[in-house]
């Protein structure tokens, strides 16, 4: 398929960044930022964060973090990130690429529009068994 340079400059562009925000999830800093997001939440709550889906308690060695925007990443605030389990995470990031509509919103809108979706549709599946 023929692409016309600019598209090429642009998907260039998209491939780097995703790369460079592949590298930074396995750094060091990413880890350091979960471990600091999880402190922040216990002092700010009292209790450990859960699964914004299905309760599960999250905690920082196998819990994920959602990016409710990639505006400030490297240095999120703590309301940019979101506490997910591994498969709900999975999920979201599937609704999210599948379906147009949701890219309407914008991401922490689309965000949060599927994660009440998974969790009302996971009451169900709950209600029904
Ligand atoms: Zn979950
Ligand atoms: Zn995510």
């Amino acid at each position: 398929m023929r692409t016309r340079p600019t598209n090429r400059r642009r998907r260039v562009d998209q491939i780097a960044r995703r790369a460079a925000y592949d590298a930074y999830l396995t750094s060091g800093g990413w880890r350091a930022r979960r471990h600091a997001w999880y402190a922040a939440w216990l002092t700010s709550h009292g209790t450990p964060p859960q699964c914004l889906v299905c309760d599960r308690v999250w905690c920082p060695r196998s819990g994920h973090l959602h990016h409710l925007t990639y505006i400030r990443i490297g240095r999120e605030d703590d309301d940019d990130l979101v506490p997910l389990c591994a498969r709900d995470h999975r999920q979201l990031h599937r609704v999210l690429a599948r379906s147009a509509g949701w890219r309407h919103l914008s991401r922490r809108q689309a965000s949060l529009g599927i994660i009440a979706l998974l969790r009302r549709r996971g009451a169900s599946q709950r209600d029904a068994s």
